[in-house]
């Protein structure tokens, strides 16, 4: 029995220190029994008081005992990253969206199974504290509608960040696969997209709206409505409407309504990324990855099918 299994937590690397490294991943592996944050990849931060690596290759050759590494930088580069660490024999934690196209992962489910690895393709918004619940009370409903609104001001949210204007960024899809990443587990059966309006700014290559159309089964109308020019108050919502009521998450997930009563207290359940170190020690132990490609599945869908409408130019300075 190694160290870790009887329960030293395992060394981990973070590469990629941005915002979401800062803000939740470095916390959350501070806070875990499982797991303890051994190095840092970044071409620009340093921890004082952890090893800090400029690159990926320096960190996996000079630390063997770091046996597991989560990517944060975006998804234009996630790739190459999972490639190199899985032929390093690195399991692999990987942030949302899990690659730029449904190939690439697929490619890494494959070479993480060849090198006994596992591949974990995390879905933060899943572990918010009404999606589980929403999806117990929806799987012996039969769904009629749904409807997605996911509108956040892209100045506030992403300051700054130039990849996600860039081909393979997402534009506005970085945030709505996340409500995608909801509708596809919570709804008791799948949905395809059928029709897709893209809005680019003139000067970027990734889109800053996107308004979509799913069937659902039994004939269930489902609509998205993204947009990054939200100003005011923010809106990430998904209300479904079913034979025996209406269904709302609010604020991303964390608040659960049906018929308008709210459900459960999210303050006593564990925050999104606390639960995703959770299954990512849960995966380790049991030696399997997680690879769900249907909230990705849907974006590609959106981009083959989805009428493209030219937009006012977008700068980060108003
Ligand atoms: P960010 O603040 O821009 O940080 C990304 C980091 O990746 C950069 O700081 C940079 O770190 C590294 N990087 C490596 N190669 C890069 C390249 N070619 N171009 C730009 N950065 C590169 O972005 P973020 O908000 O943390 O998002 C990163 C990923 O997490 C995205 O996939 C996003 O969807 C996901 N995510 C973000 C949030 C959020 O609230 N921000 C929430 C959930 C998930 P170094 O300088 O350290 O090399």
């Amino acid at each position: 029995m190694t160290a870790t299994e009887a329960g030293a937590p395992r060394p981990i690397a973070i590469v990629g220190y941005g915002k979401i490294a800062a803000d939740q991943h470095k916390p959350s592996i501070d806070d875990s029994p499982r797991f303890r944050l051994a190095a840092i990849v970044s071409r620009n931060a340093a921890l004082a008081d952890t090893p800090s690596y400029r690159s990926l290759s320096e960190m996996l050759s000079a630390a063997p005992e770091i046996t597991a590494v989560a990517l944060c930088a975006p998804p234009q580069v996630r790739f190459a990253m999972a490639q190199e660490a899985i032929q390093a024999g690195r399991h692999v934690f990987l942030e949302k969206p899990p690659g730029a196209t449904l190939s690439e992962v697929e490619t890494l489910r494959q070479r993480a199974a060849e090198n006994n690895v596992v591949l974990f393709a995390s879905w933060h918004s899943r572990y918010a504290a009404g999606v589980a619940p929403a999806k117990s009370w929806l799987a012996a409903q039969q769904v009629r509608e749904a409807r997605i609104t996911w509108r956040e001001d892209v100045r506030v949210w992403h300051p700054g960040q130039e990849w996600i204007w860039a081909a393979g960024g997402f534009g506005v899809f970085d945030p709505g696969i996340n409500a995608l990443s909801i509708l596809t587990e919570i709804l008791p059966a799948p949905a395809h997209l059928t029709r897709a309006e893209l809005e680019f700014p003139e000067n970027r290559d990734a889109p800053i709206a996107a308004r979509l159309a799913f069937d659902g089964a039994d004939g269930a109308a489902i609509t998205a409505d993204f947009d990054f020019r939200q100003e005011g108050p923010q809106t990430w919502d998904i209300e479904v409407r079913t034979d025996q009521g209406v269904l709302t998450l609010k604020e991303g997930g964390a608040k659960l309504f049906i018929d308008g009563v709210e459900r459960q207290d999210s303050e006593t359940l564990a925050s999104e990324y606390a639960s995703l170190y959770a299954r990512f020690a849960q995966l380790l132990d049991e030696g399997r990855s997680d690879v769900d490609l249907a909230p990705l599945r849907h974006v590609a869908d959106a981009f083959m099918l989805g009428r493209r409408i030219q937009t006012d130019a977008f700068y980060d300075e108003r």
